[in-house]
């Protein structure tokens, strides 16, 4: 191995890399310790919406850190972190356990809308994972179905053997699987001949460029034949604007999620939102049925 960059900077580079590695040892610590008490780890919750009627055809739980010193961390900033220790069981259970008490309040409320939840690659390589979310929803009395488990397809082509052993038991659970940013994966045609799954959640990279790039556009209106044709929901991811909207529409995508319809939000904001999403919804069929 030949260093390449200039100056010699072996020596600069080792101590940035043991600063780097300080760093994730202390975080990995904090995260041990926010585990154990109730309000560092916190779900931001984002409503997607169905195009045609305004109602909530799900709520996704997305990971913060209130931490004490750093101030709010997003997922990108710890995530990685956790995937590579011992943490990563446990931490899921968390996010799940949090998330089913969430959908578990909705339905106190009369509100049986489904919860959707990001598990690691990662995850998918612990035999035990369909085991703790059958015990989870016991827990929650949560029915599995109101339970979507979003994995990202790239990771998923590795240890192919355990994954499908995994995906198979979390399947027999009932619980609903989605694919996460569909289209971003090498080998997502593949992956849809191994894995029944529920849901594509078509990326927002391919969303933000869809008014504007052709490619784009012919990406996402493929994903979305390719859904209808297998009988899968559709989700866009991302949409921030009217534009978008619309053309998502025009393509018959059925439901959106983004910060043009809502940014991820308190759990305590979500119910009001839910029913207001469900009202409108409602009233807006009687006008219908009024012009014919
Ligand atoms: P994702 O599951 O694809 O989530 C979508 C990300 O896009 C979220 O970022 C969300 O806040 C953001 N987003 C939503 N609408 C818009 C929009 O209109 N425009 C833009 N620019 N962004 C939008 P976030 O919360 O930072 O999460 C990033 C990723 O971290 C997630 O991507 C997911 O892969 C992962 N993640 C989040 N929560 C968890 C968790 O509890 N467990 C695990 N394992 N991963 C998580
Ligand atoms: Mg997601
Ligand atoms: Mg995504
Ligand atoms: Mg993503």
């Amino acid at each position: 191995y030949q260093a390449k960059s200039g100056g010699g900077s072996v020596g600069w580079y080792d101590s940035a890399r043991d600063a780097a590695s300080t760093n994730q040892l202390a975080l990995l610590a904090e995260l041990r310790a926010a585990l154990a008490v109730d309000d560092q780890l916190v779900l931001a919750l984002q409503p997607a919406v169905d195009l045609k009627t305004g109602d909530a055809t799900g709520v996704e739980a997305l990971i913060r850190w209130k931490h004490p010193r750093r101030g709010p961390l997003a997922p990108g900033e710890f995530i990685s972190v956790i995937e590579s220790s011992d943490l990563l069981a446990p931490f899921t259970q968390y996010v799940i356990d949090r998330a089913l008490a969430t959908a578990a309040d909705w339905a106190l409320n009369g509100l049986l809308v489904p919860i959707s939840v990001n598990v690691s690659a990662r995850s998918l390589l612990d035999p035990r994972l369909p085991a703790d979310v059958a015990e989870l929803l016991r827990r929650h009395q949560v029915p599995a179905h109101r339970l979507v488990l979003e994995i990202t397809e790239t990771v998923m082509m590795s240890e192919l053997a355990v994954i499908d052993e995994v995906l198979a038991g979390l399947r027999a659970t009932g619980v609903q699987l989605a694919v996460d940013d569909f289209g971003t994966g090498f080998s997502s045609m593949t992956l849809l001949t191994r894995v029944p799954v529920d849901e594509l959640k078509v990326d927002r990279e391919f969303v933000a460029g869809m008014v504007d790039s052709p490619e784009a556009a012919a990406i996402v209106r493929t994903t979305v034949d390719l859904a209808r044709e297998l009988g899968l929901r559709v989700v866009a991811e991302g949409v921030e604007t009217a534009d978008q909207r619309a053309a998502l529409t025009a393509l018959g995508c059925t439901s959106a999620q983004g910060y043009h319809f809502f940014r991820p939000m308190p759990p305590e904001k979500v119910l009001g939102v839910l029913r207001a999403l469900r009202d409108n919804a409602q009233a807006r069929i009687v006008p219908l049925r009024a012009d014919g």
